[in-house]
């Protein structure tokens, strides 16, 4: 059986040899403009067609949801057929509503910080698989609204589960389904890596204006080694020099992330080395202190020391703000559900 998210939104034709053109394109707007959460809301459909697609509409099943925040923060463990699992974070604002999708079951990049980095890496998710996340969000706000924030995904950011520019050509398909088919703009798309740098070479190239973040965490190589070991490979040098040439080709301001670890990188000496880079590139930084996780040793570091940190970085001239955590009472830093899930 197969599952329309898995087909390319132009070969749905193939999925449904008998069907007429205009009922193909009804069921490509139910599945990429308008997302439900059941075949059977696809009221245009015959019902046989709506029962034909029924136990097939999702390629992963959510094996658990948990909001927090007031309903303002839903998380969703997602599992497929096959076992692996991932997550996706959606998260209400007052003029927004952000989704943070995965791009990979498990991560090769084994970040000492980070729960999924811990797992390894299970497989690669299908764009289908990667699109599916954002149009599940979108079902579920269509019927369970967010309180005080819009109901539909706003902005998608790759910060879940995976190195997105390990997996380059299943993201840009996903990539290219929510702007050229959904209607995204290219602008409210993140893509947020630990710094491969042939594939910010090769995002740099594509049509779409979408948003780099590069999660930095340590301002000198031998620090970063320790938190993100993918740095022996692409070192700071390496990565600043791709993050300008991805700035000149696309006219977009990269993002510098930081994971605010007690006593590892908060120190004042960081928060001038990082200062410095973020002048030097144009670039705005966004603090995330660390959600700790039962599987890596750093910790979150204190209200008082993550202001001062925010503080020090803006003193030597750089713009950066402190993210809110959301979603800390329900685990929602990448791969914590997984690891509760699992353990
Ligand atoms: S922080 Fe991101 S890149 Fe690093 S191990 Fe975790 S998921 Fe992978």
């Amino acid at each position: 059986m197969i599952v329309p998210y898995l087909v390319a939104p132009e070969a749905l034709e193939e999925l449904l040899p008998d069907q007429p053109r205009y009922r193909v394109e009804q069921l490509r707007q139910w599945l990429y403009r308008h997302p439900v959460l059941t075949t059977a809301e696809m009221t245009n459909l015959p019902k046989s067609l709506r029962a034909e697609l029924a136990g097939r509409l999702w390629p992963m099943q959510v094996e658990a949801q948990q909001t927090g925040d007031g309903g303002r923060t839903v998380k969703w463990l997602f599992r497929a057929p096959d076992g692996a699992a991932v997550e996706a974070v959606l998260m209400g604002y007052p003029r927004r509503t952000t989704l943070c999708i995965s791009s990979q079951a498990g991560c090769a990049m084994r970040c000492t910080f980070c729960a999924t980095g811990q797992f390894g890496f299970e497989r690669h998710l299908a764009p289908g698989e990667i699109f599916a996340q954002v149009a599940y969000a979108n079902a579920h706000l269509r019927a369970h609204p967010m309180p005080d924030s819009p109901a539909r995904v706003g902005n998608v950011v790759f910060m879940g589960m995976g190195e997105p520019l390990a997996n380059y050509d299943s993201v840009r398909e996903a990539i290219r389904r929510m702007i050229e088919v959904a209607g995204m703009s290219g602008r409210s798309i993140t893509v947020s890596t630990v710094g491969i740098t042939p594939g910010i070479d090769r995002l740099a190239a594509e049509p779409w204006p979408v948003t780099l973040a590069l999660s930095l965490h340590a301002a000198d190589d031998h620090l970063r080694e320790q938190l993100v070991p993918q740095n022996r490979r692409y070192p700071i040098d390496d990565l600043l020099a791709a993050a300008q040439r991805f700035q000149r080709g696309h006219g977009r301001r990269v993002t510098l992330e930081w994971t605010l670890m007690a006593d590892v990188n908060d120190s004042a000496d960081q928060a001038r080395s990082l200062a410095a880079i973020a002048l030097e590139l144009g670039a705005h930084v966004n603090v995330i202190p660390m959600n700790p996780t039962p599987l890596a040793p750093q910790q979150r570091p204190s209200p008082e020391r993550t202001r001062r940190f925010v503080d020090e970085v803006n003193r030597h001239g750089a713009t950066c703000t402190l993210r809110d955590t959301r979603g800390t009472e329900i685990d929602a830093a990448c791969g914590q559900l997984r690891v509760r899930a699992a353990t």
